[in-house]
């Protein structure tokens, strides 16, 4: 506190003197004044740790300078000590209810004036640290108030980007957003990758007519800048910027008017294919662009992009996944549906049909004699003609309807919302075809076959399940077979 500033101020040179030579002895950095013009002159120059000042002054009164003092908003916490030798009431109570911080009296003893000095200067110091942890908190409840506020942003743009978008919309949702959130009038994505000399824009907020456009990147300096470094790239001031020396140059021949003042580019990669910029701007009529909004913009892009790439590896999960699905349920040599499959979508059909109290028919068509096929022509040619069967008959059907590979030479054909009668009409068709149908499989060209068709139909009194059903449509394919083959049979329950 040796070091403080005192400023002391009497019209009485002796008494200027002394006082400012013991504070001197002290180590105070003293300056004395002989009235109040000279005071303000100086206060306006320099505000002091510590103010002394006389209460009897010609040119204005002790207690005026004080109150003049006290309203200035810049001078208000600098500690006065007043001096007089005025009888101390009067002069006490008057000073200090205008704010002076103590009185000593005249004549004084150099102990106590220095006491209250110390006293004074202490207090000050106090002050002074408590001022600034105040502004620091008040800064950091800001700062914090300003973040809270961003994050509400940030999960706003992200809770949107993670629908179902794909990668087009989310390039748009996210320039909108930024554009908005830090109230830009520029906001675009341009997709290049590091050392390309053409970018392209993906998406302008400002002008969506620009997208697919070309961009020479020899005068996007900071696009090139960011995807090199791959960190963001801020440029407050285009007419100041280094990077920019050469397109300012070249605008300059061109005679080029630039509107632009502030820039941000953004890199991110999304995955092999796509990557390059966030590119942010502000006109020379808007505030400049800081570290804040990169900060904000780098926090959106970043996560938005991780959120994406999830959402990518999801897609790419999801596909596999469906991939795995249709080979567990087709049938390998016919690619009509497998056994499994047919019982998981049979059962369906038949809680369907219970349900809406609808109706759905099956038929089991087996192929007659077909060991003589792989016997004369070899099982090669008999896996061809069951690929033939399999096609002809998922060609013959309705979309809704469905066949599978039951086993072997066995088919089925799943009728939803059909009758027995239509059944049986659907089958003596198939029945018809096969029959008449020359299969390309053999070479020369003469292989003809045959099917015998039981036929099962739903709802029956006494049939419940799949297993029942197949059971009853089992039972009408045996009799076909066994009354000669190539032929269609209904399934009867045998009730008790
Ligand atoms: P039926 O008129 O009584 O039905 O006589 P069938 O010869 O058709 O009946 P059976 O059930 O006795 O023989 C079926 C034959 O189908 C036996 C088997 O070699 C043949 N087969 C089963 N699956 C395949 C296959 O995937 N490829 C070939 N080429 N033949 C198969
Ligand atoms: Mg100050
Ligand atoms: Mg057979």
């Amino acid at each position: 506190m040796a070091d403080a500033r005192i400023l002391v101020v009497d019209d009485d040179a002796s008494i200027r003197e002394t006082v400012t030579w013991v504070l001197r002895e002290h180590g105070f950095d003293v300056k004395a004044l002989d009235g109040a013009a000279q005071l303000f002159a100086e206060l306006e120059r320099r505000v002091p740790d510590l103010l002394l000042l006389d209460v009897v002054m010609p040119d204005m009164d002790g207690i005026e300078v004080l109150e003049r003092v006290k309203s200035d908003e810049r001078w208000r916490e600098l500690p006065v000590l007043m001096f007089s030798s005025l009888p101390a009431e009067e002069a006490t109570v008057r000073s200090l209810g205008l704010g002076a911080s103590d009185f000593v009296r005249k004549p004084f003893r150099v102990k106590e004036l220095l006491a209250r000095i110390d006293a004074q200067l202490r207090v000050r110091a106090l002050l002074v640290s408590a001022r600034e942890a105040l502004r620091q908190t008040e800064a950091e409840l800001l700062r914090a108030r300003e973040e809270a506020e961003s994050r509400r942003k940030l999960v706003d743009i992200l809770h949107e980007v993670t629908g179902d978008l794909n990668t087009e919309e989310i390039y748009h949702l996210l320039a909108r957003r930024v554009a908005r959130a830090l109230n830009l009038s520029h906001c675009s994505v341009i997709l290049a990758r590091p050392g390309d000399s053409v970018g392209v824009v993906a998406m302008a907020f400002e002008n969506p007519g620009l997208r697919n456009r070309e961009l020479l990147l020899d005068r996007y300096p900071e696009i090139r800048a960011a995807l090199d470094r791959g960190r963001p790239v801020l440029i407050e001031n285009l007419a100041e910027s280094p990077l920019y020396a050469n397109v300012r140059q070249l605008w300059e021949r061109e005679g080029t008017q630039v509107n632009v003042r502030s820039v941000i580019a953004l890199p991110f990669v999304l995955d092999r294919l796509q990557a390059g910029v966030f590119f942010l701007r502000r006109t020379a009529d808007e505030p400049p662009l800081t570290t804040d909004d990169v900060e904000f913009a780098d926090a959106v892009v970043s996560a938005a992009v991780a959120s994406i790439q999830r959402a990518q590896l999801l897609e790419t999960a999801k596909a596999d996944n469906a991939r795995l699905e249709a080979l567990a349920h087709t049938d390998p040599l016919t690619q009509v549906l497998n056994r499994r499959a047919l019982t998981l979508r049979l059962s369906a059909e038949l809680e369907r049909a219970r349900r809406y109290e609808s109706q759905v028919s099956m038929l089991l068509i087996d192929i007659d004699h077909f060991k003589h096929i792989n016997d004369n022509y070899g099982h090669l040619v008999g896996d061809d003609v069951l690929r033939e069967v399999a096609d002809r008959l998922a060609s013959t059907v309705r979309s809704v309807d469905i066949v599978a590979r039951y086993g072997g030479e066995e088919f089925v054909i799943v009728l939803p919302e059909t009758s027995q009668e239509g059944a049986l009409a659907f089958a003596e068709r198939i029945r018809e075809q096969m029959a008449g149908h020359t299969f390309r499989a053999a070479s020369d060209r003469s292989l003809r076959l045959t099917a015998s068709i039981g036929v099962a139909c739903f709802p029956l009194p006494g049939v419940d399940s799949v297993e029942e059903l197949f059971a009853l449509a089992d039972e009408a394919l045996y009799r076909a077979k066994a009354g000669g083959r190539n032929m269609v049979a209904v399934g009867v329950p045998t009730v008790a």
